[in-house]
Parts: structure tokens; C-alpha cells; sequence
């Protein structure tokens, strides 16, 4: 019989799909011109980048000249945030707002902020993974620059409230920026009704290829550019740009957001059949709020089982997971987010995310529910801490500490 195989790490990155394939095809080969001649070949190559300019800009509710193509989800987050902080910092304002539990783009850019003497806030998530516009509002003072909140998290899915955070930045004057890395073509976003002033994009997690993502500036903003030299995305980010990429990209956010609602009516029962049939496990839990999470996202703890074990045993089932975010595979650390919930070490060890998509069938979920069973079974058979429970030497909460 040969192996069932299940892709169901679609937070880490996506296949490039058939159409986006074809549509960069022609950018690899004969298109080969440079975007910035003004022969013919080269002239093609620029309509091309700027038909995928259009198509980011309409997706998204925006104006193309307000989208900037970089070379991932993580430049633009960089951009975005020591863009903006550089600039305001001679205005005296010095003060950034952001959560515990955003990607490493983010956190990381924060931390080198912080070495060059900007202040940041980083407001807990609560035990659901959620923040609150309340939360934003008290944390703004006179010197915050900027506000920085993830759409949706990339480990627990929990979707935040964007557009009542960005009103209420728009009211106090603070630029708002969110990493939308997870979110694009998973919720359906408009910039302009949801109050936002910039926004990141990678393409690699919508069936475009990895290497190319985007950044949305709204008109206005000013920031000092990525990089200096040729007069590419209108001289703030020089370089001669990846044409195959980018049409690639343009042509997989004009698919992913055609029909989020019908994603969402297909994909949300699939994951709930998961979640609820995972449930049945004993000493379990969901990470994260069980209804404002991406449609695609199931993160649960199994108290016993070592992530990493439980994922080389859907690998042997031929089931593609994570536990915690890829970014963080081969760290013993658990992860940051999980720990921002509040759970403890033991709990946030034993954690599962499974990202599924409309690509996902009901065969795929039911191979999915039925390994990952077999899986912690055995997985616990080995666990001197299973054991410990079992026998009543060792309580563990599964909530919050
Ligand atoms: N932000 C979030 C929320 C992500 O999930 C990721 C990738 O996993 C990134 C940023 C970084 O994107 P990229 O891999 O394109 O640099």
C-alpha cells in the first residue's frame, strides 16, 4: 500500500499552485528583458511587475502606487518598523507598540530598536491570544510612533481586532502598521475600511513562490528607502526586481482572495472535525480562541507527548506538521507564543499545529484524525512523564498557570 501523503503545514509555506506557475513561466524564459529598458523586451517586463502591482493593489483595497515589492514577509516587517521609527525618531517620537507574540520579523526588529535606545511596549495576549483596542489605546502616549500588531498569528491562528486597533491609532495620530503574513487570503482585507497605514505581505504562503512579498505604504508616508541606488519601486527599494516573482505573486493574491468566503464555508468544517475528534484525547488542549482563529488552524497541547515526536510520527505517516513555528524547529525552547498564552513548560512542550487549506480533503482530515491518535498513543508509551501522571506522581494543569 503505498503511503498517504498530507500537507498540512501551510502557516510554514505553500505549494506554488499550476496557475501561478504559468503565469511566471514566461518571465523565466523569452521575458527575460530587463523591467527598467525602454526597448520593447524590457518595456513588457515593467507592465508585467505593474499589472502585479495592480492586481496586490485591488486585493488588498489599495492604490497600486502604494504597494512595494521586497524580497520576503520579514523585509517588509523590517522596513516597515526601523522605516518608520528612524523617521520619527528626530520628532521625538520614540515609543513603539507592539504584542509578545508576533513573528520574530517583528520581535527581533524590536530588540534591535531597542539596542539603538527606542522604547517598546509589548502587550500580553491574554490566556485566548488575543489583544485588546483597550489595550492599545492605554499603551499609546505623546512619544508612540508607531503600533505594530500581527493580523493573525502564525502559530495559534487567533485573529486580532484589526480594524478597531487601527481606528483607534487613526484617532490618537499614530501610524498603525500589521503584519498580515498569515492573514492575506485567509480574512478578507481592505486597508482603507480597516484603518490601516501599512501592512506585510509574503507570497510564499499563498502559492506564489517563497522569496518575494510585499509591503503596503498608504500614500503620505515617508520613511528612509530599503535600499539606495537604481530608481526601482520608485527609488525605496533599489535592485533589478525578480519579474518572475512578482507576476507570480500578483497572480496567486488575485486567486487566494477571489472567494474567501467560499474558503472559509469549505476549510472551517474540516478543521473543526479535527479539533473536535482530537478533543477526545485525554490531558489535551486548543491553543488559542476557538472561534477567532484562521479557518485552516488547529494548535493543541497534548500533555506527555514531545512535539517533536509526534511530528516524525505523522512523518512516518506521511503527514507534513509543525509544533510551534517552523522558524523555531531545532530550538529545545518552546515557543514563545504558547508560553504567552500561560501555559506551562510541560503543556507547551507537547504542542501540535496542523494548518490545513482548500487544497485539504475530508480523506486527507480523516488520515490526519486517525494518525494523530495512533501517534500520541505511542508517543505517551515512551513518557516518563506520561508515566508520572498516570500513576499519579505528577499533576499537570492544563490551563493557565
Ligand atoms: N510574519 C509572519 C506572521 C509569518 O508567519 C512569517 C513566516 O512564517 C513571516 C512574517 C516571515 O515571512 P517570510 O518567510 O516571507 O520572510
Amino acid at each position: 500500500m503505498t503511503k498517504r501523503f498530507v500537507y498540512a503545514d501551510n502557516a510554514a509555506t505553500t505549494q506554488v499552485s499550476d496557475e501561478v506557475l504559468e503565469a511566471m513561466l514566461p518571465w523565466l524564459k523569452e521575458g527575460y528583458g530587463n523591467p527598467s529598458s525602454i526597448y520593447e523586451k524590457g518595456r513588457q517586463a515593467g507592465h508585467a511587475i505593474e499589472d502585479a502591482r495592480k492586481k496586490m493593489a485591488e486585493a488588498l483595497g489599495a492604490q497600486p502606487q502604494e504597494i512595494y515589492f521586497t524580497g520576503c514577509g520579514s523585509e517588509a516587517d523590517n522596513w516597515a518598523l526601523k522605516g518608520v521609527m528612524h523617521k520619527l525618531a528626530s520628532k521625538g517620537k520614540k515609543h513603539l507598540i507592539t504584542t509578545v507574540f508576533e513573528h520574530h520579523a517583528i520581535l527581533h526588529t524590536c530588540a534591535s530598536l531597542e539596542k539603538e535606545g527606542f522604547e517598546i511596549t509589548y502587550l500580553p495576549v491574554g490566556p485566548l491570544g488575543l489583544v485588546t483596542p483597550e489595550q492599545v489605546a492605554q499603551a499609546i502616549r505623546p512619544d508612540t510612533g508607531l503600533v505594530s500588531i500581527m493580523y493573525a498569528n502564525n502559530e495559534i491562528g487567533t485573529i486580532q481586532p484589526i480594524p478597531e486597533i487601527g481606528k483607534i491609532c487613526r484617532e490618537r495620530g499614530v501610524l498603525f502598521h500589521t503584519d498580515a503574513v498569515q492573514a492575506v487570503g485567509n480574512v478578507p482585507i481592505n486597508v482603507v475600511e480597516q484603518n490601516i497605514d501599512m501592512l506585510s505581505m509574503s507570497g510564499h504562503k499563498i502559492h506564489a513562490p517563497k522569496g518575494v512579498g510585499a509591503l503596503y505604504m498608504k500614500k503620505g508616508i515617508v520613511i528612509p528607502n530599503l535600499i539606495d541606488g537604481g530608481e526601482q519601486e520608485r527609488g525605496r527599494r533599489a535592485g533589478t526586481e525578480n519579474v518572475a516573482s512578482i507576476v507570480g505573486l500578483g497572480r496567486a493574491i488575485e486567486l487566494a482572495c477571489a472567494d474567501i468566503p467560499g474558503k472559509i464555508a469549505k476549510v472551517t468544517p474540516m478543521r473543526d472535525r479535527i479539533i473536535d475528534a482530537l478533543s477526545d484525547i485525554p490531558m489535551c488542549r486548543l491553543n488559542g480562541d476557538r472561534n477567532r482563529r484562521l479557518m485552516g488552524n488547529v494548535n493543541m497541547s497534548f500533555v506527555g507527548a514531545e512535539g517533536e515526536a509526534i511530528l516524525l510520527g505523522l512523518d512516518l505517516r506521511g503527514i507534513c506538521a509543525s509544533s510551534g513555528s517552523a522558524c523555531t524547529t531545532g530550538s529545545l525552547d518552546p515557543s514563545h507564543v504558547l508560553l504567552a498564552l500561560g501555559l506551562c513548560h510541560e503543556v507547551a512542550h507537547g504542542s501540535l499545529r496542523l494548518t490545513i487549506s482548500d487544497w485539504t480533503t475530508e480523506e486527507d482530515v480523516d488520515h490526519i484524525i486517525a494518525s494523530v491518535k495512533e501517534v500520541i498513543t505511542k508517543t505517551r508509551e515512551m513518557s516518563p512523564l506520561w508515566e508520572d501522571i498516570q500513576n499519579g506522581k505528577k499533576k499537570i494543569s492544563l490551563g493557565v498557570e
